[in-house]
């Protein structure tokens, strides 16, 4: 049975489901969702994101953690974590570049949080004998060191509720079965609303995204550290940003339950509100600004040096990063701290 049939059955069963327990299926299901059976990154898979564009990302988080753990005093031991390490390019990015650094790699407890089996298979054959722990959530990341924490493009596979203004009020919207029985998106019954949005307006919620946050942020907050969460999205609210992405084509995103990557924007105001809740700080940049920062222009001319015959590569992979009509104006990058500590490394105020 596929996974839309399971789904088809249990809407018969049970009545129209959230955006978010459908997400949640299309992901996580242990039998068909897309990361716990056929989670594809790269080129020749379904979605490529920032680490796979070029190692620069990862080098530059490499120095980025460096040089915050330098700032909070060189404590050792210390845990660096890194949330969906998807194929563990980034980690093993960041860990060669850190290799300039031998006291910081000495004093590094290293942890990958991953919930999908095959990725972190994938993960281990990548680390090799670098020891490092594995934990199925956040969670389980033992406390009582200080943690310098990275997690890109997390966010936006944990699942949303969304809304629609009907003239009564905010219904729900959900996936149940159309008159030939197929998935279809509909409207729950509308809650009565003070408010003055207009019929038909949209909006997104992520409880999930906000408890994810609040969890770093409390860490962060306890026992010290900063973490960075990148993704794409913004503080503006951006209606319906469900997609599915099946081999780099956008999908109907109820056409292949399990089969296609599904996600949405990060929700980089309710970031901010859950930070702020928690009692920590999060300074939130662009991609682009926040890399030029790291020195990512500097990085890839002395790689071109190095490499002329490489040269036009790396000026099309800088471009990707941080290009204004590529990734260095949709994503942003968000990074929270303790305010008695001021801001990690990108963050600091710009005279
Ligand atoms: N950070 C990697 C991979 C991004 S893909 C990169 O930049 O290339 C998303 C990652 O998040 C995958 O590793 C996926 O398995 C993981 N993931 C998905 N849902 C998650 C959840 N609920 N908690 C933690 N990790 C999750």
């Amino acid at each position: 049975m596929s996974l839309k049939d399971k789904l088809k059955a249990r809407i018969a069963a049970d009545g129209p489901m959230g955006v978010d327990a459908f997400m949640t299926a299309c992901l996580h299901d242990p039998e068909h969702g897309y990361y716990a059976t056929r989670p594809a990154l790269g080129e020749a898979g379904d979605f490529i994101t920032a680490p796979l564009v070029s190692q620069m990302f990862g080098e530059l988080i490499g120095l980025w953690a460096v040089e915050t753990w330098r700032h909070l005093g060189r404590p050792a031991p210390f845990r660096l974590v890194e949330v969906g390490p998807g194929d563990g390019t980034l980690f093993s990015d960041m860990l060669r570049a850190a290799k300039l650094a031998p006291d910081f790699l000495a004093a590094a407890d290293l942890w990958l949080v991953e919930t999908s089996g095959p990725l972190a298979a994938i993960q281990h054959q990548r680390l090799g004998d670098t020891a490092a722990h594995w934990a199925g959530s956040l969670a389980e990341v033992p406390g009582g060191a200080l943690v310098i924490l990275v997690a890109n493009e997390v966010l936006d596979c944990l699942p949303v509720t969304q809304f629609v203004r009907r003239k009564e009020g905010w219904a729900e919207r959900v996936v149940g079965l159309d008159q030939a029985g197929e998935l279809a998106f509909g409207l729950g019954p509308p809650r009565p609303a003070q408010d003055m949005a207009p019929e038909g307006t949209m909006i997104e919620m992520s409880a999930a995204q906000a408890d994810f946050t609040s969890a770093v942020a409390g860490r962060v907050l306890k026992d010290g550290g900063a973490a960075l969460l990148i993704d794409y999205g913004g503080e503006e609210g951006g209606g319906d940003t469900l997609q599915a992405l099946r081999r780099h084509q956008k999908v109907d995103v109820l056409d292949t339950p399990g089969e296609a990557d599904v996600t949405v924007h990060a929700d980089f105001r309710a970031l901010r509100m859950a930070v702020k809740a928690v009692g920590a700080k999060a300074g939130i940049l662009t991609q682009g600004d926040f890399l030029r920062r790291l020195g990512i222009e500097q990085r890839a001319a002395a790689l071109s040096r190095a490499a002329p015959e490489r040269a036009e590569v790396i000026a099309r992979q800088l471009g990707r990063l941080i290009g204004d009509d590529q990734m260095g104006q949709l994503f942003k990058v968000a990074g929270l701290y303790r305010g008695a500590d001021g801001p990690p490394p990108g963050f600091e105020a710009q005279r």
